[in-house]
């Protein structure tokens, strides 16, 4: 039955945190009533999807994968979440990830770690399937949902799709409401689709974009009809290799697949060109700073108070009831990422970290600027390596880092950025190829995209 495959799948792979079956069987149910009665039919008709646990729903627990929002159940649903069921799509469940979306192996969830449905031949450790949108990325591998929401903040829509074969892409900053969708780093947090194509990705997200005036930052454009516009004759575009990309100790694997990339996309007709994005060392530090920043900013909200979790021990005051509730309801990484963001903004520091990095950001930002002046799109690795196995590097938090390295720039600069799937590393694992775009093109981005697919 559904249910005892739901089961198996949850067993294996710890995708969901809750699973709410009965919602995509009620929105089924719908579309076949507004066909019977004539009606027209949304984008996303009868599509079972799962939705990130970090998009409020409205009844339907809400966790970030933090214990600090276990039984958090809100009172309104996220726009992006109402925009997806009001074009006809139904919600299998709630997606499992890293702990507020801080991660890139999905070992920072309160709920269990993720595992990917790959293996490395002959060899049972179990492989991250990417973060923070772990959870997404192995549902749709695995076949349990056609399609997911992800949100991207330094990269987690790109690096689990291409650690597990799968598409998804970043839209420009702003396109995607952020109203209702758990912050993490505000200015850089984006939703985005992942699904099995590019051309399920850009439906998806036809149907997720689009102005609200709830989020401040969002964009005042229409949403254009990327399905419909789709093709992978890329005649007369250029494609902007940048050559800081060549890390010294790319894997040979990463840079065949790069390469073959580069074929590809000249086969379809494009011209490719060198450009250099001469800021892309400081990405990593620069995002480290600026996302844990704004993340301990938008952490002082868990309180006790009121949401999820409240740790009241006898006898205690306000203070020793926040401090309680904090300790027990963050993760270490959580932790770990409030204390360097108030490090970073304190009085002391301030300058030398924080307005820095801000600098650094828009130098980082002019870099994209000059190259699109001399190209359409961006190809490079969405990561350096293939998935790595569970418990590899989540003992160094630095390691884990690292594999932010080639994700974390598009997000500094607000741009769209999609990992397509672009061969398998020498174990046979999926590797993935990044595509970045100007501001508002998401439909190069996804043209690119195709032609690689
Ligand atoms: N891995 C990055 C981090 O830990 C990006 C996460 C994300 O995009 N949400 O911050």
């Amino acid at each position: 039955s559904f249910n005892a495959a739901v089961a198996d799948a949850q067993a294996a792979l710890n995708a969901f945190i809750v699973t709410t079956p009965e919602a995509a069987l009620a929105a089924a149910a719908k579309v076949d009533a507004d066909r019977a009665a004539g009606k027209p039919l949304g984008k996303m008709a009868g599509v079972p999807i799962g939705m990130k646990d970090l998009f409020a729903t409205k009844g339907v627990q809400t966790t970030a994968a933090s214990k600090i929002l276990a039984g958090f159940k809100p009172e309104y649903e996220s726009t992006v979440s109402q925009k997806l069921w009001d074009a006809g799509a139904g919600m299998l469940g709630k997606l499992n990830l890293d702990q507020f979306a801080m991660g890139s192996s999905n070992e920072t969830s309160a709920f269990g770690n993720v595992i990917s449905p790959w293996r490395r031949p002959g060899d049972t450790a179990p492989l991250a399937p990417g973060g923070s949108s772990g959870g997404s990325s192995a549902a749709i591998a695995a076949r349990l949902c056609p399609a997911a929401t992800g949100t991207d903040t330094g990269g987690s829509i790109r690096q689990p799709a291409a650690f597990t074969g799968i598409s998804g892409i970043k839209p420009t900053y702003g396109r995607c409401s952020r109203w209702g969708v758990v912050a993490f780093a505000s200015s850089l947090d984006q939703a985005g689709p992942m699904a099995r194509t590019v051309t399920d990705c850009a439906i998806m997200l036809e149907a997720m974009a689009g102005f609200d005036p709830k989020d401040a930052t969002s964009l005042d454009m229409p949403v254009p009809d990327w399905s419909a516009a789709l093709s992978a004759d890329l005649r007369g575009k250029k494609v902007g290799i940048p050559r800081e990309y060549r890390l010294d100790g790319l894997s040979a694997d990463v840079a065949k697949s790069w390469d073959d990339g580069i074929a590809w996309l000249k086969d379809a007709g494009a011209e490719v060109v060198d450009v250099s994005l001469p800021h892309s060392k400081y990405a990593l530090p620069t995002y480290y700073i600026i996302a844990p920043a704004e993340a301990s900013s938008n952490l002082a909200r868990y309180d006790g108070v009121r949401y999820g979790l409240r740790d009241l021990p006898d006898g205690a005051n306000l203070q020793d009831m926040y401090a309680a509730t904090r300790a027990a309801g963050f993760g270490p990484e959580v932790k770990r990422r409030i204390l360097i963001g108030t490090y970073v903004l304190s009085a002391g520091f301030y300058d030398a970290y924080y307005t820095q990095a801000q600098k650094v950001r828009t130098l980082i930002a002019r870099d994209f600027e000059e190259a699109f002046k001399q190209c359409d799109v961006i190809l490079a690795p969405t990561a350096p390596s293939a998935a790595f196995a569970l418990g590899e590097k989540s003992a160094d938090p630095l390691e884990m880092y690292l594999n932010d390295v080639f994700s974390v720039p598009a997000s500094l600069a607000g741009l769209p950025a999609m990992s397509v799937p672009a061969g398998v590393d020498a174990q046979g694992l999926p590797l993935g190829l990044q595509i970045i775009g100007r501001p508002f093109d998401e439909q190069g981005v996804l043209n690119a995209g195709l032609a690689i697919e």
